[in-house]
Protein backbone atom coordinates (compact mmCIF):
# COMPACT_ATOMS: atom_id res chain seq x y z
CA UNK A 1 0.00 0.00 0.00
CA UNK A 2 1.00 3.71 -0.37
CA UNK A 3 0.02 6.28 1.63
CA UNK A 4 0.34 9.84 1.19
CA UNK A 5 3.02 11.31 4.03
CA UNK A 6 2.40 14.39 6.23
CA UNK A 7 5.17 16.39 4.26
CA UNK A 8 2.66 16.10 1.04
CA UNK A 9 -0.08 17.93 2.26
CA UNK A 10 0.11 22.01 2.50
CA UNK A 11 -1.27 22.50 5.60
CA UNK A 12 -1.40 26.25 6.36
CA UNK A 13 -3.59 27.20 8.65
CA UNK A 14 -5.75 24.98 7.63
CA UNK A 15 -7.50 22.64 10.37
CA UNK A 16 -6.22 19.26 10.97
CA UNK A 17 -8.18 16.06 12.88
CA UNK A 18 -5.17 14.41 14.30
CA UNK A 19 -5.40 10.90 15.65
CA UNK A 20 -3.12 10.16 18.13
CA UNK A 21 -2.41 6.69 20.26
CA UNK A 22 -2.23 8.41 23.09
CA UNK A 23 -3.16 4.72 25.44
CA UNK A 24 -0.68 5.34 28.37
CA UNK A 25 -0.89 3.41 31.42
CA UNK A 26 -2.20 5.18 34.36
CA UNK A 27 -2.36 4.67 38.46
CA UNK A 28 -4.59 6.11 40.03
CA UNK A 29 -5.08 9.78 37.62
CA UNK A 30 -0.98 9.68 37.39
CA UNK A 31 0.54 8.60 34.20
CA UNK A 32 2.95 5.54 34.71
CA UNK A 33 4.98 5.68 31.31
CA UNK A 34 4.41 8.44 28.64
CA UNK A 35 6.41 7.10 26.13
CA UNK A 36 3.41 6.90 23.92
CA UNK A 37 2.91 10.62 24.48
CA UNK A 38 6.88 11.65 23.93
CA UNK A 39 6.58 9.55 20.13
CA UNK A 40 3.49 11.66 19.13
CA UNK A 41 5.61 14.92 19.73
CA UNK A 42 7.67 15.24 16.50
CA UNK A 43 3.95 14.58 13.93
CA UNK A 44 2.56 17.40 16.63
CA UNK A 45 5.00 19.70 16.34
CA UNK A 46 5.41 19.23 13.05
CA UNK A 47 1.72 20.34 12.43
CA UNK A 48 1.71 23.18 15.28
CA UNK A 49 4.20 24.93 13.21
CA UNK A 50 1.80 25.34 10.38
CA UNK A 51 -1.20 25.65 11.61
CA UNK A 52 -2.82 26.00 15.27
CA UNK A 53 -5.83 24.58 13.85
CA UNK A 54 -5.56 21.12 15.08
CA UNK A 55 -8.42 18.69 16.87
CA UNK A 56 -6.17 15.67 18.92
CA UNK A 57 -8.12 13.29 19.78
CA UNK A 58 -7.18 9.43 21.17
CA UNK A 59 -8.84 6.43 23.31
CA UNK A 60 -7.63 5.73 26.69
CA UNK A 61 -8.07 2.13 28.11
CA UNK A 62 -11.82 0.59 28.01
CA UNK A 63 -14.05 2.79 29.94
CA UNK A 64 -17.68 1.50 30.66
CA UNK A 65 -19.36 5.03 30.20
CA UNK A 66 -18.10 8.79 30.39
CA UNK A 67 -18.61 8.48 34.04
CA UNK A 68 -15.86 6.37 34.42
CA UNK A 69 -13.49 9.67 35.18
CA UNK A 70 -10.36 7.06 35.51
CA UNK A 71 -10.18 6.83 31.91
CA UNK A 72 -10.42 10.55 30.85
CA UNK A 73 -7.44 12.27 29.09
CA UNK A 74 -7.23 15.36 31.39
CA UNK A 75 -3.91 13.99 32.65
CA UNK A 76 -2.55 13.18 29.11
CA UNK A 77 -3.54 16.96 28.34
CA UNK A 78 -1.64 18.70 31.18
CA UNK A 79 1.54 16.59 29.89
CA UNK A 80 1.08 17.62 26.62
CA UNK A 81 0.80 21.43 27.13
CA UNK A 82 3.86 20.71 29.67
CA UNK A 83 5.97 19.24 26.85
CA UNK A 84 4.73 21.62 24.04
CA UNK A 85 4.45 24.89 25.96
CA UNK A 86 0.67 25.25 24.42
CA UNK A 87 -2.80 25.93 25.92
CA UNK A 88 -4.90 23.22 25.86
CA UNK A 89 -8.37 23.71 24.88
CA UNK A 90 -10.31 20.72 26.49
CA UNK A 91 -13.14 19.98 24.69
CA UNK A 92 -15.37 17.00 26.31
CA UNK A 93 -19.26 17.36 25.07
CA UNK A 94 -17.96 16.94 21.25
CA UNK A 95 -20.49 14.21 20.24
CA UNK A 96 -23.60 16.75 20.53
CA UNK A 97 -21.65 20.26 19.02
CA UNK A 98 -19.29 20.03 16.36
CA UNK A 99 -15.99 21.95 17.17
CA UNK A 100 -16.20 23.84 13.81
CA UNK A 101 -16.94 26.92 15.89
CA UNK A 102 -14.53 26.24 18.58
CA UNK A 103 -11.82 25.88 15.55
CA UNK A 104 -12.32 29.80 14.50
CA UNK A 105 -11.80 31.25 18.15
CA UNK A 106 -8.58 29.22 18.91
CA UNK A 107 -5.87 31.31 19.88
CA UNK A 108 -2.34 30.92 17.84
CA UNK A 109 -0.98 29.29 21.01
CA UNK A 110 -3.43 27.10 21.83
CA UNK A 111 -5.13 23.68 20.29
CA UNK A 112 -7.89 21.30 21.05
CA UNK A 113 -7.56 17.78 22.86
CA UNK A 114 -11.18 15.74 22.84
CA UNK A 115 -11.86 14.08 26.00
CA UNK A 116 -11.58 10.08 25.75
CA UNK A 117 -12.95 9.22 22.49
CA UNK A 118 -14.71 5.88 23.98
CA UNK A 119 -16.44 7.33 26.35
CA UNK A 120 -19.00 7.51 23.47
CA UNK A 121 -19.90 4.05 22.17
CA UNK A 122 -20.58 5.71 18.72
CA UNK A 123 -16.37 5.61 18.64
CA UNK A 124 -16.27 1.74 18.62
CA UNK A 125 -19.91 1.41 16.95
CA UNK A 126 -18.12 3.41 13.48
CA UNK A 127 -21.24 5.59 14.19
CA UNK A 128 -22.03 7.75 11.45
CA UNK A 129 -23.91 10.91 12.42
CA UNK A 130 -20.80 11.01 15.44
CA UNK A 131 -18.05 10.54 12.03
CA UNK A 132 -19.97 13.20 10.41
CA UNK A 133 -19.34 15.58 13.78
CA UNK A 134 -16.21 15.14 14.09
CA UNK A 135 -15.10 15.58 10.97
CA UNK A 136 -17.32 18.99 10.48
CA UNK A 137 -14.92 22.09 9.22
CA UNK A 138 -11.65 19.87 8.75
CA UNK A 139 -9.61 20.33 5.75
CA UNK A 140 -7.06 17.52 6.64
CA UNK A 141 -7.01 14.22 7.93
CA UNK A 142 -3.96 12.54 9.52
CA UNK A 143 -3.03 9.50 11.57
CA UNK A 144 -0.14 8.54 13.92
CA UNK A 145 -2.29 6.22 16.08
CA UNK A 146 -0.71 2.66 14.90
CA UNK A 147 -1.50 0.73 17.92
CA UNK A 148 -5.77 1.76 17.03
CA UNK A 149 -5.53 0.68 12.86
CA UNK A 150 -6.71 -2.46 13.47
CA UNK A 151 -9.91 -1.40 15.12
CA UNK A 152 -12.91 -0.36 12.82
CA UNK A 153 -14.09 2.48 14.78
CA UNK A 154 -15.19 6.26 14.17
CA UNK A 155 -12.19 7.99 14.44
CA UNK A 156 -10.16 5.73 12.65
CA UNK A 157 -12.21 4.48 9.55
CA UNK A 158 -15.53 6.70 10.17
CA UNK A 159 -13.67 10.01 10.35
CA UNK A 160 -11.35 9.82 7.33
CA UNK A 161 -13.84 8.66 5.04
CA UNK A 162 -15.93 11.92 4.95
CA UNK A 163 -12.14 13.69 3.99
CA UNK A 164 -11.40 13.91 0.39
CA UNK A 165 -8.87 11.76 -0.23
CA UNK A 166 -6.21 13.95 -1.24
CA UNK A 167 -6.50 15.25 2.00
CA UNK A 168 -5.80 12.21 4.13
CA UNK A 169 -2.56 11.47 5.33
CA UNK A 170 0.32 9.31 7.32
CA UNK A 171 2.09 10.73 10.45
CA UNK A 172 5.88 10.70 11.31
CA UNK A 173 5.18 7.85 14.15
CA UNK A 174 3.29 6.29 11.69
CA UNK A 175 5.56 6.48 9.17
CA UNK A 176 8.16 4.90 11.39
CA UNK A 177 6.41 1.86 12.12
CA UNK A 178 5.71 1.21 8.67
CA UNK A 179 9.09 1.32 7.29
CA UNK A 180 10.02 -0.44 10.22
CA UNK A 181 7.84 -3.37 10.40
CA UNK A 182 8.05 -3.95 6.51
CA UNK A 183 11.81 -4.52 6.54
CA UNK A 184 10.92 -6.85 9.46
CA UNK A 185 8.91 -8.98 6.67
CA UNK A 186 10.27 -7.99 3.80
CA UNK A 187 14.37 -7.81 3.89
CA UNK A 188 14.78 -10.08 7.37
CA UNK A 189 18.54 -12.23 7.38
CA UNK A 190 18.79 -15.13 8.31
CA UNK A 191 19.16 -16.54 11.62
CA UNK A 192 15.59 -15.11 11.93
CA UNK A 193 14.58 -15.72 15.10
CA UNK A 194 11.01 -15.09 16.94
CA UNK A 195 10.30 -14.67 20.38
CA UNK A 196 6.51 -15.28 21.64
CA UNK A 197 5.56 -15.17 25.05
CA UNK A 198 2.13 -13.84 27.33
CA UNK A 199 -0.86 -15.90 28.27
CA UNK A 200 -2.58 -17.33 25.36
CA UNK A 201 -2.16 -20.36 22.52
CA UNK A 202 -5.31 -18.75 20.80
CA UNK A 203 -4.34 -15.15 20.49
CA UNK A 204 -1.00 -15.49 18.66
CA UNK A 205 -1.35 -18.51 16.80
CA UNK A 206 -2.36 -16.69 13.41
CA UNK A 207 0.71 -14.66 13.87
CA UNK A 208 2.92 -17.95 14.45
CA UNK A 209 1.72 -19.82 11.86
CA UNK A 210 2.61 -16.69 9.48
CA UNK A 211 5.77 -16.18 10.77
CA UNK A 212 6.89 -20.06 10.21
CA UNK A 213 7.14 -18.99 6.83
CA UNK A 214 10.07 -16.88 6.87
CA UNK A 215 11.90 -17.77 10.72
CA UNK A 216 14.54 -20.05 11.69
CA UNK A 217 13.66 -20.46 15.25
CA UNK A 218 10.49 -20.02 16.86
CA UNK A 219 11.15 -19.44 21.05
CA UNK A 220 8.52 -19.51 23.03
CA UNK A 221 7.95 -18.54 26.68
CA UNK A 222 5.12 -17.33 28.95
CA UNK A 223 2.04 -19.22 29.63
CA UNK A 224 1.45 -20.55 26.60
CA UNK A 225 4.49 -22.57 26.65
CA UNK A 226 2.81 -25.32 28.73
CA UNK A 227 0.22 -25.73 26.34
CA UNK A 228 3.20 -26.88 23.97
CA UNK A 229 5.11 -28.84 27.37
CA UNK A 230 1.87 -30.66 27.42
CA UNK A 231 1.37 -32.02 23.75
CA UNK A 232 4.98 -33.08 24.06
CA UNK A 233 3.98 -35.13 26.86
CA UNK A 234 5.74 -33.22 29.91
CA UNK A 235 3.78 -32.54 32.82
CA UNK A 236 3.42 -29.44 34.14
CA UNK A 237 1.66 -29.87 37.51
CA UNK A 238 -0.77 -26.83 37.64
CA UNK A 239 0.93 -24.43 34.73
CA UNK A 240 -1.78 -22.63 32.36
CA UNK A 241 -2.70 -25.33 29.73
CA UNK A 242 -5.27 -24.66 26.94
CA UNK A 243 -6.67 -28.01 26.66
CA UNK A 244 -8.59 -26.86 23.80
CA UNK A 245 -5.68 -25.94 21.75
CA UNK A 246 -3.58 -29.03 21.48
CA UNK A 247 -4.79 -29.39 18.24
CA UNK A 248 -3.73 -25.75 17.42
CA UNK A 249 -0.48 -26.46 18.63
CA UNK A 250 0.00 -29.62 16.69
CA UNK A 251 -0.10 -27.83 13.73
CA UNK A 252 2.24 -25.54 14.63
CA UNK A 253 4.50 -28.34 15.06
CA UNK A 254 3.69 -29.88 11.24
CA UNK A 255 4.07 -26.90 9.59
CA UNK A 256 7.28 -25.92 11.30
CA UNK A 257 8.66 -29.31 10.56
CA UNK A 258 7.56 -28.57 6.95
CA UNK A 259 9.82 -25.24 6.89
CA UNK A 260 12.91 -26.69 8.85
CA UNK A 261 11.50 -24.14 11.61
CA UNK A 262 13.33 -25.19 15.24
CA UNK A 263 10.84 -24.72 18.06
CA UNK A 264 12.61 -24.01 21.29
CA UNK A 265 10.80 -24.84 24.70
CA UNK A 266 11.39 -23.87 28.26
CA UNK A 267 13.85 -26.80 30.04
CA UNK A 268 13.63 -25.48 33.30
CA UNK A 269 10.62 -23.31 34.86
CA UNK A 270 10.70 -21.34 38.14
CA UNK A 271 7.19 -22.21 39.78
CA UNK A 272 5.25 -20.97 42.35
CA UNK A 273 2.37 -23.25 44.40
CA UNK A 274 -0.29 -20.61 43.61
CA UNK A 275 -0.78 -17.62 41.34
CA UNK A 276 0.21 -14.91 44.03
CA UNK A 277 3.12 -12.43 43.80
CA UNK A 278 4.19 -14.23 47.51
CA UNK A 279 4.51 -17.37 46.58
CA UNK A 280 7.79 -19.13 47.26
CA UNK A 281 9.96 -18.68 43.70
CA UNK A 282 11.40 -23.11 43.13
CA UNK A 283 13.51 -24.08 40.01
CA UNK A 284 12.15 -27.36 38.28
CA UNK A 285 13.93 -28.92 35.18
CA UNK A 286 11.81 -30.81 32.79
CA UNK A 287 8.52 -31.58 34.35
CA UNK A 288 6.75 -29.40 36.98
CA UNK A 289 5.19 -31.66 40.27
CA UNK A 290 1.79 -31.56 40.99
CA UNK A 291 0.79 -28.39 42.88
CA UNK A 292 3.23 -26.52 41.05
CA UNK A 293 2.53 -24.14 38.19
CA UNK A 294 5.29 -22.24 36.01
CA UNK A 295 5.47 -18.52 35.93
CA UNK A 296 8.83 -17.53 34.53
CA UNK A 297 11.33 -19.81 32.38
CA UNK A 298 14.42 -21.08 34.46
CA UNK A 299 17.97 -19.84 34.07
CA UNK A 300 19.30 -23.05 31.89
CA UNK A 301 16.47 -21.85 29.38
CA UNK A 302 17.52 -18.45 29.73
CA UNK A 303 21.33 -19.41 28.87
CA UNK A 304 19.56 -21.38 25.82
CA UNK A 305 17.45 -18.32 24.42
CA UNK A 306 20.20 -16.21 25.27
CA UNK A 307 22.58 -18.39 22.60
CA UNK A 308 19.85 -18.23 19.94
CA UNK A 309 19.58 -14.58 20.34
CA UNK A 310 22.74 -13.97 19.90
CA UNK A 311 23.91 -15.69 16.99
CA UNK A 312 20.82 -14.14 15.36
CA UNK A 313 20.56 -12.03 12.31
CA UNK A 314 17.13 -10.74 13.00
CA UNK A 315 14.73 -10.98 15.75
CA UNK A 316 11.30 -10.05 16.52
CA UNK A 317 9.50 -10.26 19.95
CA UNK A 318 5.88 -10.20 21.26
CA UNK A 319 5.28 -10.95 25.01
CA UNK A 320 6.17 -11.44 28.18
CA UNK A 321 8.06 -14.60 28.84
CA UNK A 322 6.52 -14.98 32.52
CA UNK A 323 4.48 -13.33 34.93
CA UNK A 324 6.78 -10.18 35.01
CA UNK A 325 5.07 -7.46 36.56
CA UNK A 326 5.91 -9.99 39.79
CA UNK A 327 9.74 -9.08 40.69
CA UNK A 328 10.19 -13.07 41.58
CA UNK A 329 9.33 -14.00 37.93
CA UNK A 330 10.14 -11.31 35.57
CA UNK A 331 14.42 -12.35 35.35
CA UNK A 332 13.22 -14.25 31.98
CA UNK A 333 11.77 -11.69 30.45
CA UNK A 334 14.27 -8.80 31.30
CA UNK A 335 17.42 -11.67 30.53
CA UNK A 336 16.00 -11.62 26.53
CA UNK A 337 15.42 -7.89 27.00
CA UNK A 338 18.85 -7.54 27.26
CA UNK A 339 20.55 -10.09 25.19
CA UNK A 340 18.40 -8.71 22.64
CA UNK A 341 19.56 -5.35 23.25
CA UNK A 342 23.38 -6.40 23.15
CA UNK A 343 22.63 -9.03 19.92
CA UNK A 344 24.08 -7.15 16.37
CA UNK A 345 20.47 -8.14 15.31
CA UNK A 346 17.89 -6.26 13.22
CA UNK A 347 15.51 -6.16 15.92
CA UNK A 348 11.73 -5.47 16.37
CA UNK A 349 9.62 -5.76 19.60
CA UNK A 350 5.61 -4.93 19.99
CA UNK A 351 3.37 -5.63 22.40
CA UNK A 352 2.41 -3.11 25.85
CA UNK A 353 3.95 -5.79 28.15
CA UNK A 354 7.29 -6.35 26.31
CA UNK A 355 7.55 -2.68 25.63
CA UNK A 356 7.35 -2.40 29.56
CA UNK A 357 9.74 -4.64 30.14
CA UNK A 358 11.96 -3.60 28.01
CA UNK A 359 12.08 -0.05 29.57
CA UNK A 360 12.13 -1.76 32.81
CA UNK A 361 15.88 -2.82 31.51
CA UNK A 362 16.43 0.62 30.18
CA UNK A 363 17.50 -0.89 26.82
CA UNK A 364 14.81 0.61 24.50
CA UNK A 365 17.33 2.65 22.77
CA UNK A 366 19.59 -0.77 21.71
CA UNK A 367 16.29 -2.14 19.58
CA UNK A 368 15.68 -1.24 15.95
CA UNK A 369 12.54 -0.41 16.89
CA UNK A 370 9.84 -1.02 19.45
CA UNK A 371 6.73 -0.86 18.10
CA UNK A 372 3.49 1.41 20.09
CA UNK A 373 1.20 -1.41 18.79
CA UNK A 374 0.62 -4.70 20.45
CA UNK A 375 -2.16 -6.21 18.13
CA UNK A 376 -1.65 -3.98 15.90
CA UNK A 377 2.14 -5.01 14.73
CA UNK A 378 0.95 -8.31 14.88
CA UNK A 379 -1.95 -7.89 12.50
CA UNK A 380 0.61 -5.91 10.46
CA UNK A 381 3.05 -8.50 10.04
CA UNK A 382 0.64 -11.00 9.40
CA UNK A 383 -0.42 -9.46 6.01
CA UNK A 384 -3.95 -8.54 7.54
CA UNK A 385 -5.43 -5.59 5.68
CA UNK A 386 -6.15 -2.97 8.17
CA UNK A 387 -9.08 -0.72 8.09
CA UNK A 388 -6.94 1.88 9.59
CA UNK A 389 -4.46 1.79 6.88
CA UNK A 390 -6.66 0.90 3.69
CA UNK A 391 -8.64 4.01 4.49
CA UNK A 392 -5.62 6.19 4.13
CA UNK A 393 -4.07 4.27 0.92
CA UNK A 394 -3.53 5.54 -2.21
CA UNK A 395 -3.88 2.70 -4.32
P1 LIG B 1 -0.47 -11.47 26.48
O1 LIG B 1 -1.42 -10.34 26.63
O2 LIG B 1 -1.07 -12.69 25.84
O3 LIG B 1 0.85 -11.06 25.83
O4 LIG B 1 -0.14 -11.97 27.96
C1 LIG B 1 0.55 -11.19 28.88
C2 LIG B 1 0.32 -11.72 30.26
O5 LIG B 1 0.79 -13.05 30.34
C3 LIG B 1 1.09 -10.94 31.33
O6 LIG B 1 0.17 -10.27 32.16
C4 LIG B 1 1.86 -12.03 32.10
O7 LIG B 1 1.80 -11.87 33.49
C5 LIG B 1 1.14 -13.31 31.68
N1 LIG B 1 2.01 -14.48 31.82
C6 LIG B 1 3.23 -14.65 31.30
N2 LIG B 1 3.74 -15.83 31.68
C7 LIG B 1 2.82 -16.43 32.45
C8 LIG B 1 2.76 -17.68 33.15
N3 LIG B 1 3.77 -18.53 33.10
N4 LIG B 1 1.64 -17.96 33.86
C9 LIG B 1 0.61 -17.10 33.90
N5 LIG B 1 0.60 -15.90 33.25
C10 LIG B 1 1.69 -15.56 32.54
Amino acid sequence: MDFREIEQLELNNRSVFLRLDLNVPMKNGVITDDTRIREALPTLRYILERTHKVVVASHLGRPKDDKDKNYSLDPVGIRLAELLNKEIAFVTDYRDKPIDQLLLQLEKNQFILLENLRFFPEETQNDEAFSQTLAKGIDFYISDAFGAIHRKHASVVGVPEKIPQQRRAIGLLMKKEIVALDKLKNEHKAPFTVIIGGAKVSDKMSVILNLLNHCNHLLIGGAMAYTFLKYQGIDVGSSLVEHDKLDLVASIYRNAEARRVSIHLPCDHVCGETFSQETEAQIFEEAIPKGFMGLDIGPKTIENFKNIIASSQTIFWNGPLGVFEWSKFRNGTLAVAEAIAESRSYSVAGGGDSVAAINMARVADKFSHVSTGGGASLEYIEGKILPGLKVLSMD
